[in-house]
């Protein structure tokens, strides 16, 4: 804020009020000055906040929070104020300066609360190696689930249900069960279609706790593999390999993508690789770093990234393996460890 001279700074994204001030309700507004920060909500929250908040005083208030805070900002002597434009619909905007007054200078100040969480400390990265120890066994304790007959949606209730039991708040984002075509998909949701013998199915889930999310993918066959699926299961393993050897402090976010890239390319699966090696992963299941071409930032010690290349081939299916990694001095620690081999069942 000293840097860009500003007086003030709105915060209305939810992820990011949790990291500035603890609080995990649903309703808030953070006001920041150099001085100090105030929390707004609704009256819902009034032990929640006391209970939660201790970096920032908490004001309760019925009605609209941004008319709260516009006018305290009207009140106060502030000229430069920034704003999360990205998370704030224009209407919510308007609302906002109309009760702050004239005389401000709004500034679209995005990306700056998700650049300090990109590095995760000591108690965040403990959460997180929880919440990926809770996906990696609920995927092996429900493998034995998957039969020909079984649903998408029955081994979608087998994981999350086990998530929940370990103490997750919930699945991360809506579990994914793509079985034979519909693995082509990369984001099908699970659906009542039966698992077939012979199909491969792909399992994307993750575990929300305390905030903070995993986000595992394994790829099995429910049957006998064909020699084309284990070429293609053989050249995705390898891309995540490539991957995970080029994983360290130092290296840019597009150079991690171009190892796994130039894997499938090698192996005449390039245009079947359709999304970015992977993204960061915290307090929301897509942060920054983007691991995609384009993306030149520089990994540093502390941050978490996905690793989840994949094929996908109209018609026949999908198959992708995505693994957790925080980047460490050394180079990279894990925080997934269910089997990445090609596992047959049956
Ligand atoms: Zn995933
Ligand atoms: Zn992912």
């Amino acid at each position: 804020m000293r840097a860009d001279r500003l007086d003030a700074f709105i915060v209305t994204h939810l992820p990011n009020i949790f990291y500035l001030t603890g609080f995990s309700g649903s309703s808030g507004i953070v006001l920041a000055t150099r001085n100090g920060a105030i929390l707004f909500t609704d009256q819902r929250y009034t032990i929640q906040a006391k209970q939660e908040v201790t970096a920032a005083q908490v004001k309760i208030f019925r009605g609209s929070l941004l008319k709260a805070a516009g006018e305290q900002l009207g009140q106060r002597p502030v000229r430069r104020v920034g704003f999360e434009a990205q998370h704030l619909a224009v209407a919510q905007k308007l609302t906002l300066a109309k009760a702050a007054g004239r005389g401000i200078q709004w500034f679209a100040w995005d990306g700056k609360v998700e650049r300090l969480r990109v590095l995760k400390d000591e108690s965040e990265l403990a959460t997180m190696r929880e919440a990926a120890d809770i996906a990696c066994s609920s995927w092996t304790e429900t493998l034995p689930f998957a039969k020909p007959g079984v649903s998408e949606i029955d081994l979608a209730a087998e994981i999350e249900f086990r998530m929940r039991r370990k103490g997750a708040d919930g699945p991360a984002f809506d579990t994914i069960i793509a079985s034979g075509e519909r693995g082509a998909w990369p984001h099908a949701r699970a659906s009542r279609k039966l698992v077939k013998k012979n199909e491969l199915v792909v399992f994307d889930l993750g575990a929300i706790l305390r905030g903070y999310s995993s986000d595992l993918t394994r790829t099995v066959c429910v049957g006998r593999a064909s020699p084309e699926m284990r070429r293609w299961y053989g050249a995705v393993l390898e891309a995540q390999q490539a991957a995970r050897q080029v994983l360290r402090p130092g290296v840019t976010a597009e150079q991690v993508d171009a190892a796994a890239r130039d894997v499938l390319k090698r192996a005449g699966l390039a245009r079947k690789f359709i999304h970015s090696t992977g993204h960061g992963l915290g307090l929301e299941v897509h942060e920054s770093p983007r691991l995609g071409r384009g993306d030149h930032s520089v990994l540093r010690a502390g941050t978490v990234v996905t690793l989840e290349p994949g094929v996908y081939i109209e018609g026949k299916g999908g198959i992708r393996i995505e693994d957790d990694a925080l980047v460490t001095k050394s180079g990279a620690e894990y925080l997934t460890h269910a089997n990445r081999e090609l596992i047959e069942i049956g």
